[in-house]
């Protein structure tokens, strides 16, 4: 069933507001200026208010449903991170004002970039980037002017694991770098031999995810790093996946150069359908010079006189690779981020990442006997990639999985990522998923597999309760239909 347009719901002079009268001369426009032909749908408020409600709950969404997108991390978003993104003065600053007047603004902003220091053993963080990918895109270009900088021009390849997040390859790319391929060895880790035969003068670096996306901590991460800097090379992270880590494992000591994080994941700010994202990066002390600007710091000399100095200013780093966007980055989402950092302080997130992980244990431990687990003897991180292919159901694909779960209520698991693994169903059911929750998940993943066997028509129908069925994904991806009129 289609929900009607709100056009159809128009009724001539019908009206939802009541226009108090002007207070200035009325002016007439010019009749050429004036169109006849844009026709607007006559509604009441309560018209208006009913059909947006409606269509908002078609959507699956985190405040309704499970939504353990591999991955995306599609944790709860705490309400007090929205309040104190909506506070008066952060939200109608003007980002053109003069630092004087937002220092409170500058003040959250430095302790955030701190927080991110500190979470990922990190020397210095630029809060520009609007998204993990764009994160990406700026550590590839620190990692290029660095090499630059000390006269090295031959370094023109990028090695990533063929496990990466298809926004490494991506960003590589537009960085002018030659992607290199490795291949994952049997336990789920990057292959060393691969990695050390590929590396000489001329690479760039290694990106690589930890945890990486089969859900498994390298198992010799140490050694990875070893032997790109021994090359010459730096180690990009990509820290999308840092929910596993938060208070356990700090990538800087680990001997990473440069990451991105994913506020927008791991630090609870919401996201999906499109954004605003937020991917600091952050680098170690060889690199600091290297950040975007403008980043916050103390104002130099404002502890002594403190009259009219400001207590934060922007700066621009030496050899910055300049700006990676307009003003100072997503700021409401630096808000909720620092928000979410205070509220849980060092003991709260240590506790995020140590559940994160138990419940995607859980749930490997609950499924693993009837979906395989590739990777099913080493215990995961935060999420857990399990394959749609079922004994005694050969016709059923994860896909057929995925959209039934629709039909019991929960959004359904990222599909088809990693790409290394045939049918994947990438699960991360985070730390907000209550062991009730992840118990009716797990049970409707085992009735979904005793219905593949039982009745494979009732997987390759669904969804059953959706709005839409099946749809054309590449199309609907390729051939956005945005305006409200079909056909
Ligand atoms: C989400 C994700 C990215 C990209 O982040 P965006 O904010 O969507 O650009 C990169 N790598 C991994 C592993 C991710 O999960």
């Amino acid at each position: 069933m289609l929900e009607p347009l709100i056009y159809d719901l128009s009724s001539p002079g019908r009206t939802g507001v009541t226009m108090p009268e002007p207070d200035v001369p009325r002016f007439d426009f010019p009749a050429d200026l004036l169109r006849d032909d844009l026709p607007l749908p006559e509604v009441s408020q309560i018209d208006v208010t009913r059909h947006f409600t409606r269509l908002s709950r078609l959507n699956m969404a985190i405040d309704t449903t499970m939504y353990p997108l591999g991955s995306c991390t599609m944790k709860y978003n705490p309400r007090v991170n929205e309040d104190v993104a909506r506070m008066a003065g952060f939200a109608h600053a003007h980002p053109l004002q003069d630092p004087v007047t937002v220092q409170g603004a500058l003040y959250l902003m430095y302790q955030l970039q701190e927080f991110l220091k500190e979470i990922g053993g990190f020397a210095g963080v630029s809060l520009q980037p609007a998204a993990g990918a764009q994160g990406e895109f700026t550590g590839i270009l620190i990692m290029r002017a660095y090499h630059r900088a000390r006269g090295d021009h031959k370094r023109v390849k990028m090695l990533i694991p063929d496990s990466a997040h298809g926004t490494n390859p991506a960003s590589s790319a537009m960085a002018g770098l030659k992607v290199v391929e490795l291949p994952s060895d049997a336990r789920g880790n990057v292959d060393l031999d691969a990695l050390k035969a590929s590396l000489d003068d001329t690479v760039c670096g290694l990106m690589i995810t930890n945890p990486n996306t089969l859900g498994m901590f390298e198992e010799h991460i140490e050694e990875v790093v070893k032997a790109v800097h021994a090359a010459g090379g730096l180690v990009y992270g990509d820290g999308a996946n840092m929910n596993a880590l938060l208070g356990i494992a700090k990538p800087g000591e680990i001997g990473f150069d440069v990451m991105h994080y994913n506020l927008h994941k791991t630090f609870s700010t919401p996201h999906g359908g499109g954004g605003p994202g937020s991917g600091p990066v952050a680098v170690a002390r060889h690199l600091v010079d290297f950040l975007p600007g403008p980043i916050v710091r103390p104002t130099p000399g404002s502890e002594k006189d403190a009259e009219g100095v400001p207590l934060y200013e922007w700066f621009t780093p030496r050899h910055s690779i300049g700006r990676m966007r307009a003003f100072w980055g997503n700021f409401g989402m630096l808000a909720r981020a620092y928000t979410y950092i205070r509220v849980h302080g060092e003991e709260g997130l240590r506790a995020v990442s140590k559940h994160a992980v138990l419940n995607a244990n859980y749930v490997q431990a609950r499924i693993r006997h009837v979906y395989p687990v590739p990777h099913g003897e080493r215990h995961c991180m935060h999420e857990v990639i399990a394959q749609g292919k079922l004994a005694g159901a050969p016709d059923v694909r994860a896909l057929d999985i995925a959209k039934r779960l629709m039909d019991y209520g929960f959004h359904p698991p990222t599909n088809y990522f990693p790409l290394i693994v045939p049918e994947a169903l990438m699960i991360e059911p985070t730390e907000t998923e209550s062991k009730q929750t992840l118990d009716e998940f797990v049970d409707a993943l085992l009735a979904i597999a005793e219905e593949a066997r039982q009745s494979p028509e009732l997987l390759k129908s669904a969804p059953h309760t959706a709005p839409l069925k099946r749809l054309d994904e590449v199309k609907a991806a390729k051939d956005l239909v945005l305006c409200c009129r079909v056909g």
